[in-house]
């Protein structure tokens, strides 16, 4: 159920203004998202409308609103966004070296994924976002950063645990008239929800996917993400094999979290390169952001270059992830919103 007009599609957008011409509901969409920087603040500002049928929504224009922006050095910036229902919910912007955008959004207030190494997951999981609280996140962002050129499913949540939210979002942010992004711009990152991976592909949305896979070994990533119970390795790569084939082949990149002495020694990246075999794949190595509060600790850079150059050796794409956005712990595995921030936030 939708809170508010932002995140709705025109169809749904008509269903809001009963007898009006159908032109209205096309007009409201693009007026909401296609104008990039400066999206109207209240209804009263939507003077695409004629005045009269401004102030006859049941429905806000908003139902989020922004709580706390924080920045650190290298240009990120963290935004805190508060729910109707009261919860919090975070969404980052990086920058890169070219002064690219990137939005790191959620797509769930909390997890049910549990994965042992993120402190999202100790939230718990409330609910899952709705389009408009997904797409509202971007509002905030372009109206305090300007327009992003890239958007990752990698802030809190399991995005495909989310699907059919996830899925109206991206045809709003992919639509020509919406915010017309290209597809290749938006990438979903997920735990491994099989099934969910075979839906996506059916869907043939044209993003792209990241794979968050950790450990390569069964019994092992079990331990560290239980998702591995229901959707085990080779279920996995079974749909991944699906999802590049409904889409032309084109790679996947896999995540991979190093964990001190857990599962970067060398039977680790044979087990992996077994894994991305038949697969055309890009390995993202991210050393772990650390926390107190979490069981495994930051490996030493030694441990983390040794596994990857085993990777490189046998024949795959390998990149390092710079961790970004520390310093306001905004970086991978540290959205936490709900949490009690620690002094040094
Ligand atoms: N649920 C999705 C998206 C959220 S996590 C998923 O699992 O992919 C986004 C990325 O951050 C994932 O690749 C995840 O493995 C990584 N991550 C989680 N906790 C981390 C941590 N403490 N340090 C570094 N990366 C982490």
């Amino acid at each position: 159920m939708e809170h508010s007009l932002f995140g709705m599609n025109r169809e749904e957008l008509a269903a809001q203004m009963p007898g009006q011409p159908a032109f209205r509901a096309k007009q409201l969409f693009e007026y909401l998202y296609h104008r990039r920087e400066e999206r109207p603040e209240t209804l009263e500002d939507c003077t695409v409308l004629p005045a009269s049928l401004r102030g006859g929504f049941e429905l806000p224009l908003y139902s989020t609103r922004i709580d706390c922006i924080q920045r650190d050095s290298e240009g990120s910036v963290k935004y805190r966004i508060i729910l109707n229902s009261g919860e919090p919910v975070e969404a980052v912007v990086l920058v890169d070296g070219k002064g690219r955008r990137t939005a790191c959004l959620s797509s769930q207030a909390g997890c049910r994924m549990g994965c042992r190494f993120c402190r999202t997951a100790g939230l718990g999981f409330t609910r899952n976002l709705t389009v408009g609280e997904i797409l509202e996140q971007l509002k905030w962002i372009e109206s305090d950063s300007g327009p992003v050129s890239n958007i990752v499913f990698m802030g809190m949540g399991e995005p495909l645990d989310n699907l059919e939210n996830l899925l109206s979002a991206v045809s709003i942010l992919t639509d020509e008239k919406g915010f017309g992004l290209g597809r290749r711009r938006i990438t979903v990152s997920t735990c491994g929800l099989a099934e969910a991976i075979l839906q996506l592909a059916e869907a043939q949305t044209g993003i792209r996917l990241a794979v968050s896979l950790n450990s390569a070994l069964p019994e092992q990533r079990q331990e560290i993400m239980p998702v591995e119970r229901k959707y085990p390795l080779d279920q996995l790569k079974e749909s991944l094999i699906r999802y590049q084939e409904s889409c032309g082949g084109k790679r996947i990149t896999l995540e991979y979290v190093m964990l001190a002495d857990t599962n970067i020694s060398d039977r680790h990246a044979q087990a992996l390169i077994r894994f991305a075999r038949g697969l055309k794949v890009l390995i993202n190595l991210i050393p772990l952001n650390g926390s107190e509060d979490l069981p495994y600790r930051v490996p030493a850079e030694k441990a983390c270059a040794r596994f990857e150059s085993l990777l490189t050796r046998a024949g795959l794409n390998v990149t390092r992830r710079l961790s970004k956005g520390g310093e306001i712990r905004g970086a991978c595995g540290q959205l936490a919103a709900g949490k009690k921030q620690q002094k040094s936030d």
